[in-house]
C-alpha cells in the first residue's frame, strides 16, 4: 500500500542520493587536494602567500562535511521499531499489491505454514524486504516464471548454517522466497550483499536492496541465507526469532525463561 510504495520509493531515492553525493563529494576532495598541493609547492618556495589556498581548502572540507550529514540524517530517518507480526497476515498483504508489480508473465505462489507464532521484528521493514525481494525475482525472470513465497517455523536443529544465539534461544521462524529465473554465477552470489553491487544497468539497479535487507535481517537478531545457481533460480530464506523466547542464558550460564513481550 502506500507505506510499501514510499518504502521502495525511499530505497531509490537513497541510491539516487548517495551516488550523487559520492560524486560531489568526490569533487570536493578534488579540490582540497588541488588547493593543499599549491599550498604545499609555495612554502616549499619560500613564499607565504598561501591565504587563498587554505581558504578554499577549508571551505571546500566544510562542504564535504554537510554533505555526509545529509546522508547520514536521511541513513537514521529509520529507527528499527520492533513488534509482534504475524508472518501469514503480512505475507497476504503483499500478495494483494505484487501481482502488479510482477505482470502477468509470472506465477505468484503462496505456501504458508498454519498456527505460526509471531516473530519481532520491524514490520515496515520486513514488507519492503520481501517486496524487494520479489522485484529482484521478477527481475531475474523477464520471462516469465514462478514466485513462491514460503513460510514455516524451524524445527531445533535445523535452520541456516550460522546460527545466531538469538536463534538458539528462541523458536525460528523461515520466511523465504524463490523464484525460477536466471540464477547467480559463484561470483554474483559472493557479492551479492555488498552495498551499491549491482548487475543491473544504469539507472535500473541501486545495489542496496540486499544489503539493505541483510542489514534488517542481522539487526533483528536473525540470519539471511542465499542459494543460487546459473540456470537453477534464486531462493532466499530469512529467518528470524519469534517474540516468544524459550529460554535465555545469562552470562553466568544461569538458564532463565524470559517473555518478550513487545
Ligand atoms: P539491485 O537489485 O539494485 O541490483 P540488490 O542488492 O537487490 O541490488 O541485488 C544485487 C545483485 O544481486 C543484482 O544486481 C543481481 O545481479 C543479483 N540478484 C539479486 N537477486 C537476484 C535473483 N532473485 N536472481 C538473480 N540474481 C539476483
Amino acid at each position: 500500500t502506500r507505506a510499501q510504495l514510499f518504502q521502495s520509493q525511499k530505497i531509490e531515492a537513497l541510491g539516487q542520493l548517495t551516488g550523487g553525493i559520492a560524486h560531489d563529494f568526490n569533487n570536493l576532495l578534488q579540490g582540497i587536494i588541488g588547493s593543499l598541493e599549491v599550498v604545499e609547492m609555495r612554502l616549499a618556495a619560500g613564499r607565504q602567500d598561501v591565504d587563498r589556498f587554505l581558504g578554499n581548502a577549508i571551505d571546500s572540507a566544510k562542504r564535504a562535511a554537510t554533505l555526509t550529514h545529509r546522508l547520514l540524517a536521511f541513513a537514521r530517518r529509520q529507527p528499527l521499531a520492533p513488534k509482534s507480526v504475524n508472518l501469514n497476515d503480512l505475507v497476504a498483504q503483499i500478495a494483494e499489491l505484487l501481482p502488479a508489480t510482477l505482470g502477468e508473465r509470472i506465477t505468484l505462489k503462496l505456501d504458508l505454514a498454519p498456527a505460526l507464532v509471531p516473530v519481532l521484528c520491524d514490520p515496515n521493514l520486513l514488507e519492503s524486504a520481501i517486496l524487494n525481494l520479489s522485484i529482484n525475482a521478477r527481475d531475474a525472470m523477464p520471462e516469465g516464471g514462478c514466485l513462491t513465497i514460503r513460510t514455516g517455523s524451524v524445527p531445533p536443529g535445523e535452520g541456516p548454517l550460522r546460527r545466531p544465539h538469538s536463534l538458539r534461544d528462541a523458536p525460528t521462524l523461515l520466511l523465504q522466497v524463490s523464484d525460477t529465473g536466471a540464477g547467480m554465477t559463484p561470483e554474483v552470489r559472493a557479492r551479492a550483499f555488498d552495498p551499491f553491487f549491482t548487475t543491473k544497468p544504469k539507472g535500473r539497479g541501486t545495489g542496496l536492496g540486499l544489503s539493505m535487507i541483510h542489514g534488517f535481517v542481522t539487526q533483528s537478531r536473525g540470519a539471511i541465507e542465499l542459494e543460487s545457481e546459473p540456470g537453477h533460480g534464486t531462493t532466499v530464506s530469512i529467518y528470524l526469532p519469534s517474540g516468544e523466547r524459550r529460554s535465555m542464558r545469562t552470562l553466568e550460564g544461569r538458564s532463565t525463561v524470559t517473555r518478550w513481550e513487545p
